[in-house]
């Protein structure tokens, strides 16, 4: 079969690699047929996630229908239309019980490496390093998905592949981001990143009550895109923005504050060149933490600052004494997909949430190299790609 394979830093290729096989009872083979490229794969691609290996397959924004099932899944059947959460879940540990997928405690093979690195192992995550699992990801024609009565999500009657394929990943993830400012009516969220995940994080943050959302980002197709959400928006490049904030909130500064930008937050001045710099040792620092910086700054007293943006390692200058005197709260974490399915397919099928408006390039799998470099540098207005694996290159013109 066809796959994207990670070839080293700055190269995805598109290589011809053995179909997945069943390999426990409890697995199912899912034939692709959408999947997307996340911000979280620019960090694989930009090499700030370890442990990633030639050749590796990547993509945990994936669905498909399923052709193959293990002789102990019992739920799911061949033939079923199914997306796939990017986190994998065992379904029955302890933090799977309580609705915390994302921190399953048996879906990560290789936990010694998270261990070193974090303490404990969070779940195993699709095509995302060996930190977390080494699975084979899904931006490929096939993809062996693990405990799959557990995981795999039965798409409704009625609904195109477009409309569920976020479900896997990036709308769970805005609403989680949502869920965790705490928001209370007439509250005033600030977003920081217009990306995939700071748009649903807007969009999110209406869902649940808040008066207003103030999104911050640099590019203006981007920022046009929050303002269709009903977001009132700063260009960063343009204004200072905690000065901005604290005077459209009166003062007082935003209830809470999302920060969906994550460890390659884009800067300028001196603590920007810093964290380039100590960047690219990985020792002295591996994440650029910018935009959690200007969160906890930008956020009121007593307020919450929300992290979906992943971050991976270390990160310098944080600063803490805000943080800590302002009596803030943060809450973060990868996303527990499985827990927010219900509700999201609802506001879709009920048209309250259209997720396939984000989408601007609809590509072939061929053509993944091409959609990554777009994606990551944000050209020919790029804000999602899709990518159809059995699609002729011929067929797929850029979407504009
Ligand atoms: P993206 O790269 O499309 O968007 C990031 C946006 O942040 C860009 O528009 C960029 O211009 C903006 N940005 C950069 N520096 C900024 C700054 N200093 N201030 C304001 N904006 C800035 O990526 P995405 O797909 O939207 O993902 C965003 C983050 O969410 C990534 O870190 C990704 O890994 C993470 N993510 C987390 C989860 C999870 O489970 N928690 C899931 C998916 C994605
Ligand atoms: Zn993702």
């Amino acid at each position: 079969m066809k796959a994207v394979v990670w070839q080293g830093v700055n190269r995805m290729g598109v290589e011809t690699v053995p179909d997945p096989q069943i390999l426990q009872p409890t697995d199912a083979i899912v034939r692709v047929t959408k999947t997307a490229i996340c911000g979280s794969d620019l960090h694989l691609m930009d090499g700030y996630v370890p442990s990633m290996v030639h050749g590796d397959i990547v993509g945990h924004e994936f669905m498909g229908e399923v052709v193959e099932v293990g002789a102990e899944v019992r739920k799911v059947k061949v033939g079923d239309r199914v997306i796939v959460p990017f986190p994998i879940a065992c379904g029955k540990c302890w933090y799977c019980q309580k609705g915390l997928t994302s921190l399953c405690d048996n879906s990560n093979p290789n936990p010694g490496l998270a261990e070193k690195f974090w303490g404990y192992s969070p779940a195993g995550l699709y095509g995302y390093s060996h930190i977390t699992g080494g699975y084979a990801g899904g931006q490929a024609q096939f993809a062996r998905t693990v405990y799959a009565d557990a995981n795999l999500y039965k798409v409704p009657e009625g609904l195109t592949d477009e409309q569920v394929l976020f479900l896997t990943d990036i709308l769970p993830t805005g609403y989680m981001g949502a869920e965790h400012c705490n928001i209370h009516g007439g509250d005033v969220v600030a977003v920081f990143g217009c990306g995939p995940v700071g748009l649903f994080g807007i969009a999110s943050a209406f869902l649940l009550g808040a008066e207003r959302v103030i999104a911050i980002d640099r590019f203006p197709e981007r920022l046009e895109m929050a303002r269709s959400y009903g977001a009132e928006t700063i260009n960063y490049e343009e204004e200072n923005v905690f000065e901005r904030l604290r005077e459209m909130t009166g003062g007082r500064g935003p209830d809470s504050v999302m920060d969906a930008v994550g460890l390659e937050a884009q800067a300028h001045g001196f603590l920007g060149v810093a964290d380039a710099v100590k960047q690219t040792t990985r020792v002295l620092e591996s994440d650029r933490p910018h935009a959690l910086r200007a969160a906890i700054m930008a956020c009121r007293k007593g307020g919450t600052v929300s992290v979906p943006g992943v971050y991976g390692g270390l990160a310098d200058k944080i600063p803490v004494g805000a943080f800590m005197n302002k009596g803030l709260t943060m809450r973060t974490g990868q996303t527990h997909v499985h827990r927010y399915l219900d509700t999201l397919t609802g506001h879709i099928q009920r048209g309250e949430i259209d997720p396939t408006r984000i989408i601007t390039h609809r590509l072939s799998l061929e053509e993944a190299p091409h959609a990554y470099e777009i994606f990551k540098h944000k050209h020919d207005g790029c804000i999602k790609c899709v990518l159809d694996p059995w699609a002729d290159p011929k067929d797929h013109a850029p979407v504009k």
